[in-house]
């Protein structure tokens, strides 16, 4: 009863969707291919299976795996439906001896996961793709908090996700109930539909710690020689063969790199050698590098193709087609790639889930439509939190099962009211977006004569320069839209607003950085006898410190990092203090906290954790330990502080105002929206301006607004 009612949900959802689909198609101007993108649609062999096009994406983690299976098909089918050839799985354990929850993973314990794995399978071979399944067992790295089951690696291993607890060393009798159940796990992902089925040895999972010269101290046959260390891979490619490989291609997953080392500058070791011993025996190889804060890398700190100097040998060294990534969004990267031989099918994860529809597009020839990523790693966050993906660029990333959304399409409008979107940051410039995909009569009005709001800011920053991707993808499409007025110069006031005569007012004014910080409780001046704070507005304003300079951060993101960046490269003398134990401790989230604190230290920033900045006089900065409570002081005429932000509402306030608070009094809808209602990340923004556009005029159930993934019962 429950599942039939939460399908009929889901299923009312898609039709709602679809019904806007024809219309918007038909909107597309469709110039057709430019023939020199035609090699990426050409098709690959991969064993037993043909691609249709070069277009491939590879596993990558979602925060929904075996705990979401409705929500994941649905995200994942939308990619096949926006043309990649291949769409593969996240991590997908095994055996409950590889169990890294709260990260959660796919699994391949028991038919269940069949079950569960065929809702992914149908939706992507609906439009043609081809499922990948990347069967994965993560021996030390793999903490196995839930099944709490004894973890196994190739030695005596510390965990390596850093909890206090050791692997056991398999004994060749663990390696061959290993064996077993890796073939177990194929056999069911060729059962679930999969048509690749992945070995995966690199990562710094179990089979990459059996290929490790350093890791690897067995003295068996699967230690010592690097004929021992490879047995393992090499008996495992086999095995999979043998079990499935007449239906499904086999993958390797392989870095081509030994050791990180500096940016671009490879160290291969042995790579080349051992890649040769097995260079011929799967259906295709994936490859990557050892360093994943360059191969996951932020825009920050890497650019497009930063795996090239590392794959320059790898196509020469086998027959078999070959998968990298390079968080490719341009079409012209991508068939340089192919025709310089570096590889043979377009690797993606990021592009992936920033535009699904990424293939069709250049397919189509609207290159302008591509929303391309930002490279700020917001969707790995949903897996080191453990909670579903999300996209700073793609708002409907993650919500396409239990909220309908589709990154492509929205339901026609319900009417011909007027919308008036005040601020034209992510959250203004998305809903005037949506509003103006579904046909709705929009007008946003931008108080200053650029439009992006904090990106457009945020983008003049050191290393930010990708995020104004934020902005010009959404400007590019309003451009297109003759339902959508843009007014620059606008500055509304509550006045404006009612003169305006719009049936709905959304306003997305956005926040201001503070100028004092929380201690807990409550918020608390810095500032002493007339000393004067500056805040990240200040320094995106052109504004800068005296130095020596004290920048506290009490945001824990990237902000703080930037600005450190910023006024050292304005030749200050600059203190970073932040009251948590490491920097930028929310950017480990998106996997850049280490290169943030790494590039501050080269840069000479003085660093000091776990102290606050209690007082400033324009002089000297007052520090306490967060554990003693110790106070010191350091020199600092100047401080930039990088705490909180104040929602930007007094336009909302005062138009409340005018009716005596009581909204139903108001000749329109008024709704706030983005960080004039919350300040939060970008992602957040897009998101509300996404769900304002789409709710509108639907009609959301408070007490239930989304559709559960989770297990009935009864
Ligand atoms: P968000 O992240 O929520 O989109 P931003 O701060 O990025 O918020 O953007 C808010 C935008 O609103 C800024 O571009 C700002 O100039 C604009 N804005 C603020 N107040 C007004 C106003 N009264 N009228 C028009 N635009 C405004
Ligand atoms: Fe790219 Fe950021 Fe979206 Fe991830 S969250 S796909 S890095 S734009």
């Amino acid at each position: 009863m429950e599942s039939a009612s939460r399908c009929t949900g889901s299923n009312r959802s898609s039709r709602r969707y679809n019904a806007g689909m024809n219309q918007q198609d038909d909107a597309v101007r469709r110039t057709g291919r430019d023939p020199r993108y035609d090699v990426l649609f050409e098709p690959v062999q991969i064993g037993p299976v043909r691609t249709k096009n070069r277009f491939y994406q590879v596993p990558h983690c979602t925060g929904m795996g075996y705990l979401r299976p409705r929500m994941l098909a649905a995200m994942r089918g939308i990619k096949a439906e926006g043309g990649w050839g291949v769409v593969c799985t996240e991590y997908n354990s095994i055996h409950p001896t590889s169990d890294d929850l709260p990260h959660v993973h796919a699994s391949l314990w028991n038919d269940d996961d069949i079950r569960a794995h065929r809702l992914m399978t149908d939706a992507v071979h609906a439009h043609g793709a081809l499922a990948g399944a990347e069967l994965w067992h993560g021996g030390a790295r793999s903490p196995n908090h839930f099944t709490r089951l004894v973890q196994m690696d190739v030695a005596s291993l510390p965990n390596l996700a850093g909890n206090p607890f050791q692997t056991r060393a398999m004994d060749r009798a663990d390696i061959l109930e290993f064996r077993r159940w890796h073939r177990k796990a194929a056999i069911r992902a060729r059962d679930a539909g999969f048509d690749i089925v992945y070995v995966y040895a690199t990562h710094g999972y179990l089979l990459a710690n059996f290929l490790d010269p350093r890791m690897n101290t067995r003295s068996d046959e699967y230690g010592g020689s690097l004929q021992n260390r490879v047995r393992l891979v090499r008996e495992l490619i086999e095995d999979t063969k043998e079990a499935v490989g007449d239906r499904c291609g086999v993958a390797v997953r392989f870095k081509a790199d030994e050791t990180i080392g500096a940016d671009g500058q490879p160290e291969f070791g042995e790579r080349r050698e051992m890649f040769a011993m097995l260079a011929e025996l799967p259906d295709l190889w994936d490859i990557n590098i050892a360093d994943y804060s360059l191969e996951m890398g932020v825009s920050r700190f890497t650019g497009e193709g930063a795996l090239e100097p590392y794959m320059a040998w790898v196509k020469s060294a086998t027959t078999k087609p070959v998968v990298t990534v390079g968080r490719f969004t341009s079409p012209d990267t991508m068939v340089s790639q192919i025709r310089r031989g570096i590889t043979d099918l377009i690797g993606a994860a990021r592009p992936s889930i920033a535009d699904p529809f990424l293939p069709r597009k250049i397919d189509e020839g609207r290159l302008e439509d591509i929303r391309e990523c930002i490279g700020c790693n917001v969707c790995y966050s949903g897996d080191t939190i453990g909670v579903p993906i999300r996209c700073t660029q793609n708002p409907t990333m993650g919500e396409e099962w239990r909220r309908g959304w589709h990154p492509e399409r929205a339901a026609p409008r319900a009417s011909q009211e007027r919308v008036l979107i005040v601020g034209a940051g992510p959250a203004g410039l998305e809903a005037a977006r949506t509003l103006g995909l579904r046909g709705y009569p929009v007008m946003l009005a931008e108080a200053t004569r650029t439009l992006g709001g904090r990106v457009a800011r945020e983008a003049t920053l050191p290393g930010m320069s990708e995020y104004i991707r934020v902005r010009d993808y959404r400007v590019q499409q309003l451009l297109k839209m003759p339902n959508v007025e843009i007014f620059r110069d606008s500055r509304l006031t509550a006045a404006d607003v009612f003169e305006v005569g719009a049936s709905h007012v959304a306003i997305a004014t956005g926040a201001d950085w503070r100028r004092d910080r929380f201690d807990g409780k409550t918020y608390v001046p810095v500032a002493t006898g007339g000393a004067v704070v500056l805040t990240p507005d200040d320094i995106m304003d052109r504004r800068l410190p005296p130095g020596p300079v004290v920048v506290f951060d009490g945001d824990n993101y990237y902000m703080a990092g930037v600005i450190a960046e910023r006024l050292r490269a304005a030749g200050l003398e600059v203190t970073y203090v932040t009251k948590a134990d490491s920097v930028s401790d929310w950017a480990g989230k998106t996997s850049e906290r280490w290169r943030i604190r790494k590039r501050l230290m080269e840069i000479g920033v003085e660093i000091v954790t776990a102290h606050a900045l209690i007082a400033h006089d324009g002089e000297t900065a007052r520090l306490a330990c967060e554990y003693t409570g110790a106070e010191r002081r350091i020199a600092a005429r100047g401080a930039v502080l990088v705490t909180q932000r104040a929602p930007r509402d007094e336009l909302y306030r005062e138009i409340l105002d005018r009716v005596g608070g009581d909204a139903g009094r108001l000749p329109f809808s008024l709704r706030r929206i983005g960080d004039c209602e919350a300040p939060a990340i970008i992602a957040a923004a897009t998101h509300a301006g996404h769900r304002y556009a789409v709710e509108l005029d639907a009609t959301v159930d408070s007490d239930e607004p989304l559709d559960h993934d989770r297990p009935l019962v009864g």
